[in-house]
């Protein structure tokens, strides 16, 4: 009896084991393969193992990709750029960043993916967003690649000044390797309008050419209405779309969301509109609790803090008496209805997700890229919770985006009500995907891990098949 317990809980310990078993042995030795060669990249491998987990299995039952390498071409970036930026900060001194964009894959489109500013970018982070990226694009319906860069610079605590002399540095070299139909970066974590605005500049400096070279622009040159708003308005759509394949929706219920950034703000916004209560945000220092929910004016209090003040959330609750400061702790023991991870990359764990099952959580639908751990995501799919990943969920974002290079080819704009319209449709659409590609046999249940990396897999896969071995 104790052993069969033993076994059961050893079997039992990723979801994956009833597709995997039967071809575990092909699973390990594509990763095997994938870690003599990048060993030292825990993300990126992170990444790769679950997109290969439930692809593999595909792959195997489709054997023209298997004979054509698909999967082995993906995972090796087409190209990596790595370079100096050097800058003079405030008191004349020179500062030395590295600047990098990984051009993952274009066989559906131009690079297309975000910046990201933040000291802890390497290589391995920006590869496992820039794979991710790929499959996101895809599963969008618009024509893009994947793509990734970014710098190890901080702009936190840096001057207007300072920013603008690193984003001229760090756009001079880049401006080399990217064009609105080659490679079109946007902003991620540490870029947002101000660094779009300060390299859009210093491109259009250097080539004398005003293109729809990143996206994310400002209004008055080029931007769209909604893009601000679209990865956290896109997050809380699709989390709509899962709610309603079991009668409900985030209308009364309670909201957990971590980070206080652009997706998070936005998602916070698109929740109280929609009638439902946002009980925590967080930045990488603590969370705020609002039991009462987070009232539309304190949204408003928190986008001056965070967007112009750049100060610090646990200002915000000592602003409000009915507001908690947690330092040092994320929010997921707070109980909710759902739960939308919104700041980085494993931000919740194995025992977070447990926890987050205990309280009945219905519903946890990813903001950020790949915030949960592997451990996090096998508890909520054993658990049948309704679990989106990322690249499907927060595909809003680089689909306004996708839309915003419509327009600027176009060279015309399209009002607020048809970009959120299209952002819907689109939202809808992805989910659609999932549910094709992930619903279960026998008990309905939708596995959006698998669905996803299915559907973003096969578009890419079938142009990179027509277009040889390129
Ligand atoms: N950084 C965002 C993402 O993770 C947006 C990318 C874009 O708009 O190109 O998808």
């Amino acid at each position: 009896m104790v052993y069969l317990t033993i076994f059961a809980a050893f079997f039992n310990k990723s979801h994956y084991n009833k597709v995997n078993k039967k071809y575990e042995a092909q699973i390990n030795e594509f990763m095997e393969s994938i870690k003599v060669r990048n060993g030292h990249q825990p993300e990126f491998l992170q990444a790769v193992k679950e997109v290969a987990e439930t692809v593999i299995p595909y792959v195997e039952e489709n054997p023209k990709y298997k004979k054509a390498k698909i999967l082995e071409r993906m995972v090796e970036p087409e190209r990596v750029i790595m370079f100096r930026v050097p800058w003079l900060d405030d008191k004349g001194e020179i500062q030395i960043n590295r600047g990098f964009r990984i051009e993952m894959n274009s066989a559906i489109g131009p690079y297309k993916g975000g910046l990201r500013f933040h000291p802890s970018v390497n290589q391995s982070i920006l590869k496992f967003l820039a794979f991710e990226q790929v499959f996101k694009n895809s599963l969008t319906t618009l024509p893009m690649g994947g793509g990734k860069g970014g710098s190890d610079f901080d702009p936190k605590g840096k001057s207007d000044n300072e920013v603008m002399k690193f984003c001229q540095s760090f756009m001079t070299e880049l401006s080399r390797h990217i064009g609105p139909n080659t490679d079109v970066p946007a902003g991620d974590i540490g870029v947002g309008g101000r660094e779009i605005g300060y390299m859009f500049g210093q491109y259009k400096r250097i080539q004398n050419e005003f293109t729809g070279i990143l996206t994310g622009k400002g209004i008055q040159y080029g931007g769209s209405l909604i893009r601000p708003e679209a990865t956290g308005y896109g997050v809380v759509y699709f989390a709509e779309n899962m709610l309603h394949t079991r009668g409900l929706s985030v209308f009364k219920h309670s909201v957990v969301i971590s980070g206080s950034g652009n997706v998070a703000q936005f998602a916070a916004e698109k929740v109280l509109e929609l009638g439902g209560k946002v009980l925590t945000m967080s930045d990488s220092k603590g969370f705020v609790h609002a039991s009462k929910g987070i009232t539309r004016e304190q949204l408003d209090f928190i986008m001056e803090l965070k967007n112009v003040r750049r100060g610090r959330i646990s200002e915000f609750a000592e602003a409000y008496d009915d507001v908690e400061y947690h330092a040092g702790k994320a929010p997921w023991a707070i109980n909710s209805d759902i739960v939308l991870p919104c700041a980085t990359q494993n931000e919740l764990g194995e025992a977070d997700a447990q926890l987050i099952v205990k309280n009945k959580v219905i519903a946890v639908s990813e903001g950020a890229n790949m915030p949960c751990t592997p451990g996090a995501m096998n508890v909520f799919l054993k658990n049948k919770i309704l679990y989106s990943p990322g690249k499907a969920s927060n595909a809003g974002g680089v689909a306004v985006s996708g839309l915003e290079m419509s327009q600027n080819s176009m060279r015309y704009n399209w009002t607020r009500e048809e970009v959120d319209e299209k952002l819907k449709g689109i939202m809808k659409s992805i989910h659609e995907d999932c549910v094709t590609h992930g619903k279960e046999n026998g008990n309905g249940y939708v596995d959006y891990v698998k669905g996803s990396n299915i559907a973003g897999f096969i578009k890419v896969a079938d142009a990179m098949m027509a277009q040889g071995v390129v």
